[in-house]
């Protein structure tokens, strides 16, 4: 089984599976989920600490990749965040980057009121995520004599960026349940393999032997 380098490798096969039939999807040997799952333990959360680093995020600790119910990702403590399995596999270049910083803008306000939506509007620009006549708002809803800056909270005044390819949930339950728990352990699916298996990616990666895992090996001190 091949090293994975790069962040950009693990995203490139994601979409090599996004584009593959289910029957053959099926096929996939479960240790190379695994050793995808670890190369984005890996890289995904050294791209956040990057732009933590870079751009202002001060309070980030730690990024963690889980397979969720759902969520793109998931801000924990203003200070943890969780960005699911296939978020990494199946969203083009802008739409993953987004949700980093739509994360780590949560390490600042832990909600979606204005203040919030003002702040990634203008870190999706600063980081070159979005063009710079990149237009999220939806003036429908904030010109609305209805609209309450102070006390409106939620999505629907500001359009993500990119796209997530479509993958049905067939698909994804496929490739879930080749190393991933049947039922939600917690709140998410932990990965299930052999200590062999572990302890191979363990050092392929350069993990220490008592690395946390938010729903893998070691939980969240
Ligand atoms: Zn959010």
């Amino acid at each position: 089984m091949k090293r994975f380098e790069s962040l950009e490798e693990v995203r490139e096969c994601g979409r090599e599976w996004a584009d593959m039939p289910t029957r053959i999807v099926r096929k996939i040997d479960p240790e190379e989920v695994f050793n995808l799952y670890m190369a984005a333990m890996k890289y995904v959360p050294e791209r956040i600490k990057r732009y933590a680093e870079s751009y202002g995020f001060p309070n980030f600790e730690q990024g963690y990749i889980v397979c969720g119910h759902g969520f793109a990702g998931r801000c924990i403590k203003q200070k943890h965040i969780l960005i699911d399995f296939f978020t990494v596999l199946f969203t083009d270049d802008v739409y993953f980057d987004h949700v980093l910083l739509h994360e780590l803008c949560h390490t600042v306000h832990p909600h979606h009121k204005p203040a919030f939506w003002k702040l990634l509007d203008e870190k999706l620009r600063e980081t070159s995520v979005v063009p710079s006549d990149y237009d999220g708002w939806n003036r429908e809803v904030t010109d609305s004599p209805h609209f309450d800056s102070e006390t409106y909270d939620g999505y629907s005044i500001y359009e993500s960026p990119g796209k997530v390819y479509p993958v049905s949930t067939i698909k994804r339950c496929v490739i879930r349940t080749k190393i991933f728990s049947k039922k939600p352990f917690w709140r998410y699916y932990k990965p299930i393999v052999s200590p062999d298996l572990w302890e191979k990616y363990r050092s392929l990666y350069g993990f220490a032997k008592k690395q946390r895992f938010l729903n893998g090996f070691y939980w969240i001190g």
